[in-house]
């Protein structure tokens, strides 16, 4: 048996989604829409298990944790507050030759200039230093570009049927806003003691000029965000063992997505000049997808920024008052997570290709088959335990594989299977990544006993159907 790692590509991640029912193209049947993705049946399964072990981990599973569930559209002073309607811009170039719209910045930051400097904020200077160095446009690779304009990412909208600015109205670009402006409400309510903080998962949206990459980058994603209030430090290691904290649980939760932190995880600490207007600090958890390695991650250090905007623009008072009466606005640090980005890396991580030589009897004779198998951790699989009669048209087999499915059911998410021959059955499961396979055969119409074969090892062994839930109570909760 051969693995090979260095095999994974974007091609095979993408045919492997559609092919197996996790990722379809949005509005596929009207030509699709560029950039818009629809999950199908496991790859919800897949978001819900993300998002589900966050919350259980981040939210209940802590004590200084409490969640919340904010509206998407949001009152328009919300962005004035929050900088996003004069801030949350990306500098747009256009190819003067095809008219296509790059992000400049990102466009400079692939030819690694970023990576050697500090991106010039000023836009003469971009274009400059893109002529300067010959890059040139992806699509007709002319080097003619146009002084790049900052373009708003915000989605506008208008609420009730007058489109007049008046009614202007925006989708968050971020769910933190909506954490922010019920601080007040969670503190009267909750009463909390610093340090604590509020998780939130939901839908976030963004024009952005250059989606692609599959679901990396999309208009419509989900975030999961946490903002984590602190004491006002009176030291910089006051907030720096906070920051500590966090970025120890991100990496933490990489591992348990299943990532190689070691190899595959790059922490960018993202230097002065290009971190958001309201962060002192900024780590990017770069991860290293088949495309290059990008952002999978943020931790921010947002200081009062946020409360204080708000504090100023609602007339609000977003304080907190400690045990001996002193009165300040908490500072806050967020660890911000994409669901889709970690989607898309357990995906690429999983994914494994086999060469097995099938059983000859001359040695080395073997045909070589290969097996793609996603290395889901247990916990992360769309499918638990999937149960198989060994054949289709055999009663009494089928029955007593539906009994062992019905039992199963109600704690693992399994699926019954009776389709094809055995080996098809294991290859279908194998692509899904689902941990084991359990085969209902003549032996275990008199034995009580049937067949486990682990995804991994594909090793098989006999199980008593009376001792499944405590066999599989190790191996699975
Ligand atoms: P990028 O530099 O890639 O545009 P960002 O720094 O603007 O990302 P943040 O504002 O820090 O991203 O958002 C927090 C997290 O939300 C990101 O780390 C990522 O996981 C996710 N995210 C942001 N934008 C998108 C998007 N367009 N599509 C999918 N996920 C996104």
């Amino acid at each position: 048996m051969s693995n090979n790692k260095n095999d994974v590509t974007m091609d095979k991640i993408v045919s492997l989604c559609k092919r197996r029912g996790f990722i379809f193209s949005g509005s596929e049947i009207y030509g699709g829409l560029a950039n818009a993705w629809d999950y199908g049946p496991y790859g919800v399964e897949l978001k819900n298990n993300i998002k589900q072990r966050w919350w259980r981990k981040f939210v209940l599973e802590r004590e200084d944790m409490v969640g919340l569930d904010a509206a998407i559209i949001m009152n328009p002073e919300t962005w004035k507050a929050s900088g996003h309607l004069d801030n949350f811009s990306d500098p747009l170039v256009e190819c003067k030759k095809c008219n296509s719209r790059f992000r400049s910045d990102e466009l400079l930051r692939r030819a690694h200039l970023g990576k050697v400097q500090i991106l010039p904020l000023d836009h003469e200077l971009q274009r400059e230093l893109l002529i300067k160095e010959k890059i040139t446009c992806p699509i007709c690779n002319s080097v003619s570009w146009s002084e790049p304009r900052q373009f708003n990412l915000m989605f506008k909208t208008f609420i009730g049927p007058a489109e007049k600015s008046s009614n202007i109205a925006y989708l968050r670009p971020e769910t933190a806003q909506g954490i922010f402006v019920n601080f007040k409400n969670v503190m009267d309510t909750s009463r909390p003691k610093l340090p604590f903080g509020i998780g939130q998962i939901g839908k976030a949206f963004r024009n952005e000029i250059t989606p692609g990459n599959f679901v990396f980058r999309t208009r419509e994603f989900e975030q999961m965000e946490i903002e984590y209030f602190i004491a006002p430090p009176k030291k910089d290691k006051d907030w720096q063992a906070a920051f500590e904290m966090w970025r120890q649980e991100i990496i933490n939760w990489m591992k348990e997505l299943g990532l190689d932190v070691k190899h595959d995880i790059y922490e960018l600490n993202v230097p002065d000049g290009e971190r958001a207007h309201y962060s002192k600090k900024t780590i990017d958890f770069e991860y290293k997808f088949p495309f290059g390695q990008k952002e999978l991650y943020g931790l921010v250090y947002r200081t009062d920024y946020d409360l204080k905007q708000h504090a100023e623009f609602s007339g609000a008072d977003l304080s907190y008052t400690d045990d001996k009466g002193n009165k300040f606005t908490p500072h806050v640090i967020e660890p911000s997570l994409g669901v889709e980005r970690t989607l898309l890396a357990a995906l690429c991580a999983a994914y494994n290709e086999e060469n097995l030589t099938q059983p000859h009897p001359s040695p080395g004779q073997g045909k070589i088959e290969t097996r793609v198998v996603m290395k889901f951790p247990p916990w992360l699989a769309p499918v638990k335990i999937a149960v198989f009669p060994l054949l289709k048209n055999k009663p009494e087999l089928v029955k007593k594989a539906k009994a062992v499915f019905d039992l199963l059911k109600k704690d693992y998410a399994c699926e019954f299977d009776d389709n094809g021959n055995i080996g098809k059955r294991y290859r279908r499961q194998d692509e899904i990544g689902t941990p084991y396979c359990l085969t209902v055969d003549f032996d275990s119409l008199k034995n009580g006993d049937l067949t486990v074969r682990d995804r991994d090892t594909m090793k098989q062994e006999r199980v008593k159907i009376e001792k499944l839930g405590e066999w599989f109570r190790g191996k699975l909760k």
